[in-house]
């Protein structure tokens, strides 16, 4: 890519940083909160190591990558020394030994199965893997995420399962531009989070709630999101 070009685009990922920082902040104290009880995740994926660098130096702290391929492909090219990683696409119980002990966080645990495989190569490498449970918000047929209905009964299981420490939840909620339905979906999400987290499950601490992508990050804050995950509003448009 030419030296200019690269410039360009970086001048860009600054701009939109700093756009989405006051975002965030803005919502955070709709919903009583200060800027910095909200996690802005940068999402990676696709997007070239010399531009996740200049997120980093801009101050982003914690990437996610969807696939463990593309991660474990680019890693050595990224400044890592104060950056956490987490995983956060759907993963296959094959591809768990690759993954487990290589990033700080799996946010997409839909199974009890995976979750299994998870703790099983985490014991064998002597460490404890924190994960977040993904549910399924929406309903919809085509997206990933546990059924809802069993939330309390899944994360009761996992919670018993070693080598793993869930750490809270995740939604993808069904694509909508309607800021109503939105809303609802996530304000759905965050009284479930709550409810399980009364119950006080042994070895789970409700901690963080992962809700909120490019389009809807401010409304899932305002409904209690505490980490967000944030694509193409940082990097700009995904080229596949
Ligand atoms: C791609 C992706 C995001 C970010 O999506 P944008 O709309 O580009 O912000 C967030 N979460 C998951 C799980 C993703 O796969």
């Amino acid at each position: 890519m030419e030296k200019s070009l690269i410039t360009e685009r970086c001048n860009d990922i600054t701009e939109n940083i700093k756009v989405i920082r006051e975002n965030v902040a803005k919502a955070a104290l709709d919903s009583g909160r200060k800027a910095e009880d909200i996690k802005i995740m940068a999402v990676t994926k696709t997007v070239e190591p010399v531009f996740i660098n200049h997120a980093i130096s801009c101050g982003m702290d914690l990437i996610g990558e969807n696939k463990v391929q593309e991660f474990l492909g680019k890693r050595d090219f990224l400044n890592l020394e104060n950056c956490q990683k987490h995983l956060i696409g759907h993963l296959q119980t094959n591809k768990v030994k690759q993954i487990v002990g290589q990033v700080d966080m799996i946010e997409s645990v839909d199974s009890v199965k995976v979750a299994k495989e998870i703790g099983k190569h985490s014991v064998n490498q002597g460490i404890i893997t924190p994960v977040l449970v993904e549910f399924n918000i929406g309903s919809e047929e085509s997206k990933t995420g546990a059924d809802i209905n069993m939330a309390y009964e899944m994360i009761d299981e996992i919670a018993k399962i070693e080598g793993i420490k869930v750490k809270g939840m995740m939604t993808i909620p069904p694509f909508s531009l309607d800021e109503k339905e939105n809303r609802k979906n996530f304000s759905n999400m965050y009284r479930l989070f709550i409810d399980i987290k009364a119950k006080k499950i042994d070895n789970v601490s409700m901690d963080i709630l992962s809700m909120g992508m490019s389009n809807d990050y401010r409304e899932a804050i305002v409904e209690g999101a505490n980490l967000i995950r944030v694509g193409s509003a940082m990097f700009g448009a995904r080229m596949y």
